[in-house]
């Protein structure tokens, strides 16, 4: 009997982790510092590139601080009670969102009697995500589903289209059952310009704003104690091959300029960063990769404006060739591979478009 009772408990135990293993992955970073995602599976309806949304908790001798809520509600809950579970501590602090993009704010209510902690610029991007899902009615949301599943009914073949369709209805549903829970969009109730400290019991946590570029929000966040710092999606650290890139975009203000200034401020005040954190990515980044980048805006920069002042093609700085200096010197951690070259290019007409 005693034995029959063993198994049972050994076998109960496996079926448990098997079970909690699949909701979320946990990565240890410092002793006091780990990142939490939402497993594959679970962000798999969504589209995600690499299936990865890290929320860094943070544990202070005040209860926990959270970086990024997620892409909803519901996701926003299983974190919570991974983090809960791994700290035995279940008293949350401040919240903070590295910008407004639903995966970093869109579990913001799930934490009502806390402080939500962002850039002054982060409720018009949290606005976008309510005027697309939450801010909306079950109505809207189903005719979406409708709408989806009929014209995936007049689709014969299976494909990448019928496939994408599939992940819109998904997507829609995911957001429909956020909606029958009546969660509720929840904006920051403590915000900053340019630079803000928290001092949650023995951590100190420094917010730096970046710039326009991937967001209009986007903030650094450094954990001085344990010398990690927490980037968002300012950086494609290890979300695509061009790992140590900047992520700025087309049709959107990418202010370089205050990216420089920040980035050096930051390096120049920080001499320990041991952990670099992005979203999007699979591992932790080191000080370099910062220096690697501010470096290259500062290039990027520079080039641009020495070409527009002396008339020289924008094509002729778009070849990766004539950064060679620079991508030599970082070749330990940044490879011009295909996709580093076309971003490169990209980069080139970004900023070219942004500067005068
Ligand atoms: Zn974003």
């Amino acid at each position: 009997m005693k034995r029959i009772l063993l198994y049972t408990f050994i076998l109960l135990t496996v079926i448990h982790f098997s079970v909690s293993a699949k909701k979320t992955v946990i990565n240890k970073i410092t002793d006091y510092v780990i990142t939490v995602s939402p497993a594959k599976k679970q962000l798999q309806t969504l589209g995600w590139p690499n299936d990865i949304i890290n929320s860094i908790a943070v544990k202070t001798s005040d209860g926990i601080v959270l970086i990024d809520t997620q892409n909803s509600p519901a996701n926003a809950k299983l974190v919570k009670s991974a983090v809960i579970d791994y700290f035995s501590d279940s008293t949350f602090t401040y919240i903070i969102n590295t910008h407004g993009h639903s995966a970093h704010s869109g579990g913001n209510c799930i934490f009502d009697q806390n402080r939500i902690v962002a850039h002054s610029n982060s409720a018009d991007e949290i606005k976008n995500y309510d005027d697309l899902f939450l801010g909306q009615t079950v109505e809207y949301l189903r005719k979406k589903i409708y709408h989806n599943s009929n014209i995936l009914d007049t689709i014969t073949t299976e494909d990448n289209v019928s496939d994408s369709i599939n992940e819109a209805i998904d997507m829609y549903k995911f957001y429909e059952a956020d909606l029958i829970n009546n969660y509720r969009v929840r904006y920051p109730d403590l915000t900053f310009e340019e630079e803000m400290t928290l001092t949650p019991g023995n951590k100190t946590i420094e917010l730096s704003y970046m710039g326009k570029g991937h967001g209009n929000a986007d903030i650094l966040v450094y954990i001085k104690e344990e010398k990690t710092l927490c980037t968002g999606n300012l950086f494609h650290l290890g979300s695509y091959q061009a790992e140590e890139m900047p992520s700025f975009y087309f049709h959107r203000t990418n202010d370089i300029d205050h990216w420089i200034k920040t980035l050096t401020r930051f390096l120049e005040n920080h001499d320990e960063v041991d952990y670099v954190i992005s979203t999007h990515g699979k591992k932790p980044f080191s000080r370099e990769n910062i220096v690697f980048i501010n470096e290259y805006c500062i290039a990027v920069r520079d080039a641009v404006q020495k070409a527009k002042k002396e008339g020289t093609p924008k094509e002729t700085i778009q070849d990766i060739d004539t950064f060679d200096e620079l991508f030599n010197k970082y070749s330990n951690i940044v490879r011009t591979n295909n996709t580093v070259k076309e971003m490169h290019t990209r980069n080139i007409n970004i900023i070219w478009q942004n500067i005068d």
